[in-house]
């Protein structure tokens, strides 16, 4: 008889919404740890043997890669395993390999290991920029032959056969930006919290995510079943089959909700007495901008251009740079794009610029600092933003502005970038409207101030909470502490809103509250204009904007600014949520 697996029940955060039940697939990430011993002389042919079979394994796995990133997004994107494809057939590498187990005797792994590291810093050293790239490949490479030698699972998801649900210790965004979607049920983290990036992209494709799950991975085995239930932050190793059926009933209500909102697909986006709501989607590419329209979006209130450089995992020129932004802003059909510069940092890191690690990454070198002190990087993206605004209605946006000094240099570098067009003699929009992330504790402090700088305001509560409740935004220790629904994270929304009317700019909300319905109706009453959400959630936002008038959102409106604790006003918004939406799916 078949040995019944004991059903282990673990607490996370909901990460991304949806139920998703499947086999695990352990995602190793981490450095590959290289073992190290001594080979006979008649064992050194075998070990050779093994090394080029780990070869045309990775040959194929790579192969498989390409294939699924090119149909994924793009032959463009795809064309970067190619220089890795080319590092496996480089003769040299495998003549100095065979040279190393002859001079020293050690095990194959040691050898790969210490060549292609040698390889690695060599090239890492040089000036030039593009053998300096090369170094990354290698050193991608390198880990993907270790693995295979030693027999490890490791990064990449397109081998799989079946779609699993991934289960690691951690994600960074570029692992999540290179797993193959389709092959991915759900997500499922030790670490991580409701706005790390890993979790926003995961919510964007729609895959149910649970994060800060701690002492999962030390739990689980390959064979294992895992259910992960994303809205409530639960994850069930080895499910029972009542839980099974329990969970089964949820999903049936959800798939209720999911009817009711493909038959209001075509109502307009207004409050149940008929005041207009501007919906604006986060893109992170042009699918999603697709996505967002057919979900009657008004537009991109939010494109992170960081996600294209981190899928490279490279810095694109500015011609690179124009192709990007010119799908999205084609994908947008004469809607407005927000077109945020760069904002790296945090947990957003680009190997391939090797920079110093951090001791608080998330207050230290990031988004416009970056870029103000890389004017080369700074002005090659906003020419190429530029240059697509010849081509439809494109905004620019400065993320994490902490003072009027960052915001007046980055326009001065906006007037240079302009100028160096002009005298290229290439077509721009002269008038393009700048914005700049409302997103730290000063630039709510000195709104108006800022104000007088930009065209519009976009409040970025991700970061706005953890620098205003000081909790860091993916450490799962305090994750409990990380409250979008502080009295103080509300009372800077409403003095970013009301210093905004004063000062006759528009402020859209494009912090991932923006997409839960239960937020809504407040973020309506503090007088927000415009709030940009995960496609995903658009359907039903607007679902729930058509069920409340406006006197209820100003009576919501001021019971909540008065009250004191969180957990009450997350109380309270929820019962005006399903009073008005539950009846409907049961
Ligand atoms: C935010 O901080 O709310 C935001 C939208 O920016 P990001 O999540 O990219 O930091
Ligand atoms: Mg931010």
């Amino acid at each position: 008889m078949p040995q019944i697996k004991k059903e282990v029940i673990l607490f996370g955060i909901p990460g991304s919404p949806g139920i998703a039940h499947g086999t695990v697939f352990r995602f190793l990430h981490q450095d590959v740890e290289v073992p190290s011993y001594q080979i006979n002389e008649s064992e050194r042919e075998s070990e050779l043997d093994r090394f080029k079979t780990a070869v045309d394994i990775t040959r194929d796995q790579i192969t498989e890669i390409r294939k699924a990133v090119s149909s994924n997004l793009g032959e463009k994107e795809a064309g970067i395993f190619d220089a890795h494809l080319l590092v496996l057939e480089d003769q040299a590498l495998f003549d100095d390999i065979n040279k190393e187990i002859q001079d020293s005797g050690d095990n194959i792994e040691q050898c790969v290991f210490r060549v292609t590291k040698r390889y690695h810093d060599y090239f890492n050293q040089l000036e030039d920029e593009y053998l300096r790239e090369r170094a990354a490949d290698l050193k991608d490479i390198s880990k993907r032959l270790l693995r295979n030698l030693i027999g490890e699972t490791g990064a990449g998801t397109a081998f799989l056969e079946e779609p699993r649900i991934l289960a690691s210790e951690d994600l960074s965004p570029s692992d999540t930006a290179s797993l193959d979607r389709n092959k991915i049920l759900g997500i499922a983290t030790d670490t991580g919290g409701r706005t790390g990036h890993a979790v926003i992209m995961a919510r964007a494709s729609g895959v149910p995510a649970v994060v800060g799950l701690r002492g999962l991975i030390e739990q689980l085995s390959d064979s294992d079943t895992l259910l992960i239930d994303g809205f409530e932050g639960v994850a069930i190793i080895n499910p029972s089959e009542t839980t099974l059926f329990r969970y089964g009933k949820v999903d049936l209500q959800r798939k209720k909700l999911t009817d009711l909102l493909i038959g209001e697909s075509e109502l307009p986006a207004e409050t149940k007495d008929g005041t207009k709501i501007r919906f604006l989607v986060n893109a992170d590419s042009s699918r999603e901008v697709i996505q967002g329209l057919e979900n009657n979006c008004e537009g991109v209130g939010l494109f992170r251009t960081e996600s294209t450089f981190l899928r490279k995992n490279e810095i694109p020129t500015e011609d690179q740079q124009v192709d990007d932004y010119l799908s999205l802003v084609c994908a947008a059909n004469g809607k407005p794009v927000t077109i945020r510069t760069l904002d790296l940092g945090g947990d957003k890191i680009l190997d391939s610029i090797g920079r110093e690690k951090e001791e608080n990454p998330f207050m230290g070198f990031r988004a416009i600092r970056y870029c103000l002190r890389h004017p080369a990087i700074f002005l090659d993206q906003l020419r190429a933003i530029l240059r697509v605004s010849a081509h439809g209605p494109v905004h620019i946006m400065f993320p994490m502005i902490s003072g009027v000094g960052e915001i007046i240099r980055a326009k001065e570098f906006l007037t240079k970038a302009k100028s160096e067009l002009q005298e290229r003699g290439i077509d721009f929009d002269h008038g393009i409207k700048v914005g700049c992330m409302i997103e730290t504790p000063s630039a709510v402090t000195i709104s108006d101030m800022l104000a007088d700088e930009v065209d519009f305001f976009s409040v970025g509560t991700n970061d706005l909470v953890q620098y205003l409740l000081a909790v860091d935004r993916i450490n799962n220790e305090i994750s409990y502490l990380y409250e979008p629904h502080h009295p103080a994270v509300i009372r800077a929304i409403e003095q970013i809103a009301r210093v905004s009317k004063e000062k006759n700019i528009e402020v859209t909300l494009c912090g991932e509250i923006a997409g839960d319905p239960h937020f809504l109706p407040l973020l309506i009453g503090l007088g927000v204009d415009a709030l940009s959400a995960t496609s995903t959630m658009l359907p039903e936002l607007k679902f729930f904007g058509r069920r409340f008038t406006m006197a209820e959102v100003h009576e919501l409106r001021s019971k909540i600014m008065e009250m004191r604790r969180p957990s009450e006003i997350k109380e309270c918004l929820k019962s005006f949520y399903e009073e008005r939406v539950s009846e409907l799916i049961i």
